[in-house]
Protein backbone atom coordinates (compact mmCIF):
# COMPACT_ATOMS: atom_id res chain seq x y z
CA UNK A 1 0.00 0.00 0.00
CA UNK A 2 0.85 4.06 0.49
CA UNK A 3 0.43 6.02 3.10
CA UNK A 4 0.69 5.37 6.66
CA UNK A 5 -2.55 5.93 7.87
CA UNK A 6 -5.49 3.45 6.86
CA UNK A 7 -3.71 0.33 5.46
CA UNK A 8 -3.04 -1.46 8.97
CA UNK A 9 -7.20 -1.50 8.99
CA UNK A 10 -7.28 -3.91 5.76
CA UNK A 11 -4.23 -5.96 6.17
CA UNK A 12 -3.54 -6.82 10.17
CA UNK A 13 -4.70 -10.38 10.76
CA UNK A 14 -2.66 -11.42 13.71
CA UNK A 15 -5.17 -9.05 16.16
CA UNK A 16 -8.61 -10.70 15.15
CA UNK A 17 -7.40 -13.73 16.72
CA UNK A 18 -8.73 -12.13 20.30
CA UNK A 19 -12.13 -10.62 18.73
CA UNK A 20 -12.76 -13.11 16.49
CA UNK A 21 -16.08 -15.36 17.15
CA UNK A 22 -15.54 -18.84 17.77
CA UNK A 23 -18.72 -20.03 17.15
CA UNK A 24 -20.90 -19.81 14.12
CA UNK A 25 -23.89 -18.71 15.79
CA UNK A 26 -22.00 -16.00 17.72
CA UNK A 27 -21.29 -13.82 14.24
CA UNK A 28 -23.24 -11.15 13.92
CA UNK A 29 -24.75 -10.07 10.50
CA UNK A 30 -24.29 -12.34 7.65
CA UNK A 31 -27.74 -13.49 8.00
CA UNK A 32 -28.62 -15.29 4.63
CA UNK A 33 -25.26 -16.60 4.31
CA UNK A 34 -25.17 -17.84 7.93
CA UNK A 35 -28.93 -19.42 7.41
CA UNK A 36 -27.71 -21.41 4.00
CA UNK A 37 -24.73 -22.39 6.08
CA UNK A 38 -26.20 -23.84 8.71
CA UNK A 39 -28.48 -25.80 6.25
CA UNK A 40 -25.23 -27.22 4.75
CA UNK A 41 -23.99 -27.89 7.97
CA UNK A 42 -27.00 -29.80 9.27
CA UNK A 43 -27.42 -31.48 6.52
CA UNK A 44 -23.53 -33.10 6.27
CA UNK A 45 -24.27 -33.91 10.22
CA UNK A 46 -27.50 -35.92 9.46
CA UNK A 47 -26.27 -37.63 6.58
CA UNK A 48 -22.70 -38.12 8.41
CA UNK A 49 -21.25 -37.50 5.23
CA UNK A 50 -18.50 -34.22 4.63
CA UNK A 51 -19.87 -30.84 3.81
CA UNK A 52 -19.48 -29.92 0.18
CA UNK A 53 -16.39 -27.53 -0.39
CA UNK A 54 -17.95 -24.17 0.07
CA UNK A 55 -15.84 -20.40 -1.55
CA UNK A 56 -16.24 -17.51 0.00
CA UNK A 57 -15.60 -13.97 -1.49
CA UNK A 58 -15.86 -10.40 -0.54
CA UNK A 59 -13.59 -7.46 0.74
CA UNK A 60 -11.03 -8.10 3.21
CA UNK A 61 -12.28 -8.08 6.96
CA UNK A 62 -16.04 -9.19 6.12
CA UNK A 63 -15.87 -12.67 8.07
CA UNK A 64 -14.39 -14.85 5.40
CA UNK A 65 -11.95 -16.54 7.86
CA UNK A 66 -14.17 -16.46 10.67
CA UNK A 67 -16.87 -18.37 8.54
CA UNK A 68 -14.21 -20.80 8.33
CA UNK A 69 -13.22 -21.40 11.09
CA UNK A 70 -16.30 -21.81 13.26
CA UNK A 71 -17.60 -24.35 10.27
CA UNK A 72 -15.33 -26.73 11.33
CA UNK A 73 -15.97 -25.92 14.89
CA UNK A 74 -19.65 -26.84 14.33
CA UNK A 75 -19.12 -30.04 12.65
CA UNK A 76 -16.18 -30.63 15.85
CA UNK A 77 -13.95 -31.84 12.53
CA UNK A 78 -10.44 -30.46 12.46
CA UNK A 79 -8.74 -27.86 10.08
CA UNK A 80 -5.89 -26.97 8.43
CA UNK A 81 -5.21 -23.59 7.26
CA UNK A 82 -3.58 -22.84 4.07
CA UNK A 83 -2.68 -19.57 2.02
CA UNK A 84 -2.87 -19.51 -1.94
CA UNK A 85 0.18 -17.26 -1.96
CA UNK A 86 2.26 -20.26 -0.38
CA UNK A 87 1.21 -22.80 -2.59
CA UNK A 88 3.78 -22.25 -5.40
CA UNK A 89 3.72 -25.85 -6.40
CA UNK A 90 1.52 -29.28 -6.28
CA UNK A 91 4.03 -30.23 -3.86
CA UNK A 92 3.55 -27.63 -1.29
CA UNK A 93 -0.15 -28.68 -1.28
CA UNK A 94 0.41 -32.46 -1.01
CA UNK A 95 1.50 -32.22 2.77
CA UNK A 96 -2.37 -30.66 3.54
CA UNK A 97 -4.12 -33.12 1.14
CA UNK A 98 -2.17 -36.29 3.11
CA UNK A 99 -3.04 -34.79 6.48
CA UNK A 100 -6.70 -34.51 5.59
CA UNK A 101 -8.94 -36.82 7.57
CA UNK A 102 -12.65 -38.00 6.69
CA UNK A 103 -14.52 -34.72 6.92
CA UNK A 104 -11.77 -32.56 7.84
CA UNK A 105 -11.42 -29.23 6.59
CA UNK A 106 -8.92 -26.86 4.85
CA UNK A 107 -9.34 -23.60 4.44
CA UNK A 108 -7.43 -21.83 1.48
CA UNK A 109 -6.70 -18.50 1.53
CA UNK A 110 -6.68 -15.99 -1.22
CA UNK A 111 -7.41 -18.96 -2.92
CA UNK A 112 -7.03 -16.62 -6.03
CA UNK A 113 -3.51 -16.58 -6.20
CA UNK A 114 -2.85 -20.90 -6.39
CA UNK A 115 -1.01 -20.98 -9.66
CA UNK A 116 -2.46 -22.57 -12.55
CA UNK A 117 -0.41 -26.02 -11.98
CA UNK A 118 -1.90 -26.28 -8.33
CA UNK A 119 -5.26 -25.62 -8.93
CA UNK A 120 -5.11 -28.32 -11.89
CA UNK A 121 -3.48 -30.62 -9.49
CA UNK A 122 -6.42 -29.90 -6.62
CA UNK A 123 -9.42 -30.54 -9.16
CA UNK A 124 -9.55 -34.24 -8.70
CA UNK A 125 -8.48 -34.03 -5.30
CA UNK A 126 -11.70 -31.67 -4.84
CA UNK A 127 -14.18 -34.07 -6.86
CA UNK A 128 -13.29 -37.28 -6.63
CA UNK A 129 -10.86 -37.20 -3.66
CA UNK A 130 -7.99 -38.81 -5.14
CA UNK A 131 -4.69 -37.38 -6.55
CA UNK A 132 -2.58 -37.86 -9.74
CA UNK A 133 0.67 -38.21 -8.63
CA UNK A 134 3.84 -37.98 -11.32
CA UNK A 135 6.62 -39.73 -10.63
CA UNK A 136 10.19 -39.69 -12.61
CA UNK A 137 10.37 -37.33 -16.07
CA UNK A 138 9.78 -37.96 -20.00
CA UNK A 139 9.85 -41.75 -21.19
CA UNK A 140 10.11 -43.17 -17.39
CA UNK A 141 7.28 -40.73 -15.81
CA UNK A 142 4.41 -42.82 -14.31
CA UNK A 143 1.56 -41.34 -12.79
CA UNK A 144 0.62 -42.46 -9.09
CA UNK A 145 -3.04 -42.48 -8.42
CA UNK A 146 -3.78 -41.73 -4.32
CA UNK A 147 -6.83 -41.91 -2.31
CA UNK A 148 -7.51 -39.38 -0.03
CA UNK A 149 -10.73 -39.36 2.34
CA UNK A 150 -13.75 -37.10 1.40
CA UNK A 151 -12.97 -33.96 2.98
CA UNK A 152 -13.76 -30.25 2.18
CA UNK A 153 -12.54 -27.32 1.26
CA UNK A 154 -13.30 -23.94 2.09
CA UNK A 155 -11.56 -21.29 -0.29
CA UNK A 156 -11.69 -17.44 0.07
CA UNK A 157 -10.85 -14.62 -2.47
CA UNK A 158 -11.83 -10.86 -2.60
CA UNK A 159 -13.52 -11.61 -5.72
CA UNK A 160 -14.99 -14.56 -7.77
CA UNK A 161 -14.06 -13.40 -10.74
CA UNK A 162 -10.17 -13.59 -10.27
CA UNK A 163 -11.02 -17.47 -10.13
CA UNK A 164 -11.00 -19.61 -13.51
CA UNK A 165 -14.05 -21.05 -13.94
CA UNK A 166 -13.50 -24.94 -13.85
CA UNK A 167 -12.16 -23.70 -9.95
CA UNK A 168 -15.00 -22.24 -9.47
CA UNK A 169 -17.23 -25.00 -10.63
CA UNK A 170 -15.84 -27.59 -8.01
CA UNK A 171 -17.34 -25.32 -4.99
CA UNK A 172 -20.98 -26.54 -4.33
CA UNK A 173 -21.59 -23.39 -2.26
CA UNK A 174 -20.45 -20.02 -3.51
CA UNK A 175 -21.39 -17.02 -0.92
CA UNK A 176 -20.84 -13.50 -1.24
CA UNK A 177 -20.11 -11.68 2.03
CA UNK A 178 -21.41 -7.90 2.06
CA UNK A 179 -20.63 -4.96 4.28
CA UNK A 180 -22.29 -4.49 7.71
CA UNK A 181 -24.97 -2.43 8.26
CA UNK A 182 -24.70 0.20 11.33
CA UNK A 183 -27.22 -1.91 13.34
CA UNK A 184 -24.71 -4.84 13.18
CA UNK A 185 -21.64 -2.97 13.62
CA UNK A 186 -22.70 -1.45 16.46
CA UNK A 187 -23.63 -4.89 18.06
CA UNK A 188 -19.91 -5.62 17.31
CA UNK A 189 -18.31 -3.06 18.38
CA UNK A 190 -20.49 -2.89 22.00
CA UNK A 191 -19.67 -6.66 22.21
CA UNK A 192 -16.29 -6.23 21.72
CA UNK A 193 -15.93 -3.55 23.99
CA UNK A 194 -16.88 -5.76 26.43
CA UNK A 195 -14.31 -8.34 25.47
CA UNK A 196 -12.11 -5.38 25.50
CA UNK A 197 -12.90 -4.15 29.20
CA UNK A 198 -13.77 -0.43 27.92
CA UNK A 199 -16.59 1.27 28.79
CA UNK A 200 -18.16 2.56 26.18
CA UNK A 201 -21.37 4.89 25.65
CA UNK A 202 -23.91 3.91 23.09
CA UNK A 203 -23.43 6.99 20.95
CA UNK A 204 -20.00 6.44 21.03
CA UNK A 205 -20.44 2.75 19.69
CA UNK A 206 -22.58 4.35 17.32
CA UNK A 207 -19.65 6.76 15.90
CA UNK A 208 -17.33 3.87 15.67
CA UNK A 209 -19.36 1.82 14.34
CA UNK A 210 -20.58 4.70 11.21
CA UNK A 211 -16.74 4.92 10.75
CA UNK A 212 -16.28 1.40 9.82
CA UNK A 213 -16.51 1.04 6.20
CA UNK A 214 -19.25 -1.38 6.63
CA UNK A 215 -16.39 -3.64 7.76
CA UNK A 216 -15.93 -5.83 11.33
CA UNK A 217 -12.27 -5.84 10.94
CA UNK A 218 -12.02 -2.14 10.85
CA UNK A 219 -14.26 -1.67 13.62
CA UNK A 220 -12.20 -3.87 15.65
CA UNK A 221 -9.17 -1.64 14.74
CA UNK A 222 -11.55 1.31 15.31
CA UNK A 223 -12.55 0.40 18.78
CA UNK A 224 -8.96 -0.65 19.80
CA UNK A 225 -7.75 2.51 18.99
CA UNK A 226 -10.82 4.70 21.08
CA UNK A 227 -9.49 2.33 23.67
CA UNK A 228 -6.02 3.32 23.65
CA UNK A 229 -7.02 6.70 23.13
CA UNK A 230 -9.33 6.78 26.61
CA UNK A 231 -6.75 5.70 28.52
CA UNK A 232 -4.03 8.35 27.92
CA UNK A 233 -6.53 10.59 27.92
CA UNK A 234 -9.57 10.41 29.66
CA UNK A 235 -9.97 7.90 32.19
CA UNK A 236 -10.25 5.20 30.41
CA UNK A 237 -14.09 6.07 29.58
CA UNK A 238 -15.08 6.18 26.10
CA UNK A 239 -17.51 8.96 25.42
CA UNK A 240 -18.57 10.23 22.18
CA UNK A 241 -16.24 13.25 22.37
CA UNK A 242 -13.53 11.16 23.41
CA UNK A 243 -14.22 8.28 20.45
CA UNK A 244 -14.53 11.27 18.20
CA UNK A 245 -11.51 13.24 19.50
CA UNK A 246 -9.82 9.58 18.80
CA UNK A 247 -10.95 9.04 14.92
CA UNK A 248 -10.35 12.27 14.05
CA UNK A 249 -7.20 12.24 15.17
CA UNK A 250 -6.84 8.88 12.97
CA UNK A 251 -7.61 11.08 9.96
CA UNK A 252 -11.35 8.97 9.78
CA UNK A 253 -13.63 11.61 8.29
CA UNK A 254 -17.34 11.89 8.82
CA UNK A 255 -18.33 9.08 6.63
CA UNK A 256 -15.85 6.73 8.20
CA UNK A 257 -13.42 6.83 5.20
CA UNK A 258 -9.65 7.08 5.81
CA UNK A 259 -6.43 8.52 4.07
CA UNK A 260 -6.21 6.03 1.37
CA UNK A 261 -9.72 6.45 0.39
CA UNK A 262 -9.20 10.28 0.05
CA UNK A 263 -6.38 10.19 -1.92
CA UNK A 264 -8.16 7.76 -4.46
CA UNK A 265 -10.97 9.63 -4.27
CA UNK A 266 -9.00 13.06 -4.79
CA UNK A 267 -6.59 11.61 -7.23
CA UNK A 268 -9.82 11.41 -9.72
CA UNK A 269 -11.03 14.44 -8.65
CA UNK A 270 -7.42 16.85 -9.24
CA UNK A 271 -5.82 14.57 -11.59
CA UNK A 272 -8.16 13.01 -13.59
CA UNK A 273 -10.74 15.97 -13.48
CA UNK A 274 -13.55 13.76 -11.45
CA UNK A 275 -13.25 10.65 -14.14
CA UNK A 276 -13.92 9.19 -16.01
CA UNK A 277 -10.65 7.42 -15.38
CA UNK A 278 -9.80 3.82 -15.87
CA UNK A 279 -8.50 1.74 -12.42
CA UNK A 280 -4.93 1.02 -13.79
CA UNK A 281 -4.68 4.90 -14.54
CA UNK A 282 -5.58 5.66 -11.11
CA UNK A 283 -3.40 3.19 -9.66
CA UNK A 284 -0.40 3.98 -11.58
CA UNK A 285 -0.62 7.61 -10.07
CA UNK A 286 -1.01 6.08 -6.34
CA UNK A 287 1.28 3.58 -6.70
CA UNK A 288 -0.62 0.63 -6.11
CA UNK A 289 -1.74 -2.36 -7.63
CA UNK A 290 -5.10 -1.98 -9.31
CA UNK A 291 -5.99 -5.28 -7.68
CA UNK A 292 -5.96 -3.54 -4.10
CA UNK A 293 -7.92 -0.63 -5.46
CA UNK A 294 -10.43 -2.93 -7.31
CA UNK A 295 -10.67 -5.32 -4.14
CA UNK A 296 -9.95 -3.71 -0.79
CA UNK A 297 -10.81 0.53 -1.65
CA UNK A 298 -13.34 0.98 -4.25
CA UNK A 299 -16.09 -1.73 -3.33
CA UNK A 300 -16.84 0.92 0.15
CA UNK A 301 -16.46 3.67 -2.08
CA UNK A 302 -18.98 2.35 -4.48
CA UNK A 303 -21.19 1.20 -2.52
CA UNK A 304 -21.52 4.42 -0.50
CA UNK A 305 -22.04 5.87 -3.70
CA UNK A 306 -18.93 8.38 -3.91
CA UNK A 307 -18.26 7.06 -7.27
CA UNK A 308 -19.75 5.05 -9.81
CA UNK A 309 -18.18 2.64 -12.83
CA UNK A 310 -19.22 3.53 -16.12
CA UNK A 311 -18.01 1.92 -19.25
CA UNK A 312 -14.89 4.47 -19.91
CA UNK A 313 -13.90 3.92 -16.03
CA UNK A 314 -14.24 5.43 -12.62
CA UNK A 315 -16.46 8.40 -12.26
CA UNK A 316 -16.75 10.99 -8.89
CA UNK A 317 -20.94 11.15 -8.55
CA UNK A 318 -22.33 14.29 -6.80
CA UNK A 319 -21.85 12.50 -3.50
CA UNK A 320 -18.06 12.15 -4.23
CA UNK A 321 -17.70 15.83 -5.11
CA UNK A 322 -19.50 16.75 -2.06
CA UNK A 323 -17.63 15.45 0.06
CA UNK A 324 -14.43 16.26 -0.55
CA UNK A 325 -15.93 20.03 -0.65
CA UNK A 326 -16.36 20.79 -4.28
CA UNK A 327 -18.34 21.72 -6.45
CA UNK A 328 -19.48 18.98 -9.09
CA UNK A 329 -20.11 20.13 -12.80
CA UNK A 330 -23.28 20.90 -14.21
CA UNK A 331 -23.65 17.96 -16.49
CA UNK A 332 -23.62 15.79 -13.34
CA UNK A 333 -26.98 17.88 -12.39
CA UNK A 334 -25.76 19.15 -9.06
P1 LIG B 1 -11.73 -11.86 6.19
O1 LIG B 1 -11.23 -13.27 6.29
O2 LIG B 1 -12.95 -11.73 5.34
O3 LIG B 1 -10.66 -10.89 5.78
P2 LIG B 1 -12.08 -12.10 9.06
O4 LIG B 1 -12.95 -13.28 9.15
O5 LIG B 1 -10.62 -12.30 9.37
O6 LIG B 1 -12.21 -11.39 7.63
O7 LIG B 1 -12.70 -10.98 10.01
C1 LIG B 1 -11.91 -9.99 10.62
C2 LIG B 1 -12.34 -9.76 12.04
O8 LIG B 1 -13.63 -9.14 12.03
C3 LIG B 1 -12.53 -11.04 12.85
O9 LIG B 1 -11.39 -11.36 13.61
C4 LIG B 1 -13.67 -10.74 13.78
O10 LIG B 1 -13.19 -10.19 14.98
C5 LIG B 1 -14.45 -9.69 13.04
N1 LIG B 1 -15.66 -10.26 12.41
C6 LIG B 1 -15.78 -10.67 11.12
N2 LIG B 1 -17.02 -11.10 10.87
C7 LIG B 1 -17.71 -10.98 12.01
C8 LIG B 1 -19.06 -11.26 12.39
N3 LIG B 1 -19.95 -11.75 11.51
N4 LIG B 1 -19.43 -11.00 13.67
C9 LIG B 1 -18.54 -10.50 14.55
N5 LIG B 1 -17.26 -10.21 14.26
C10 LIG B 1 -16.84 -10.44 13.01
Amino acid sequence: GFGGDGDEDLTTKEEDTALRPKRLEDMIGQREVYERIMIAVKAAQIRKEPLGHILLDGPPGLGKTTFAMCIPRALDVPLQIASGAALAAPKDLLPYLTNASEGSVLFIDEIHRLPKAVEEFMYPAMEDFRIDITLGEGVNARTLNMPLPPFTIIGATTRTGLLSAPLRDRFQVREHLEFYNQEELCEIVTRNAQKLKVEIDDDAAQKIAVCSRGTPRIANNRLRWVRDYATTKADGEATFAVAKAALDMLGVDPLGLDGQDRKYLETILRVFNGGPVGVEAIAHTLNMAPDTLTDEVEPFLLRAELVVRSPRGRKLTTAGYAHLGETPPEELGA
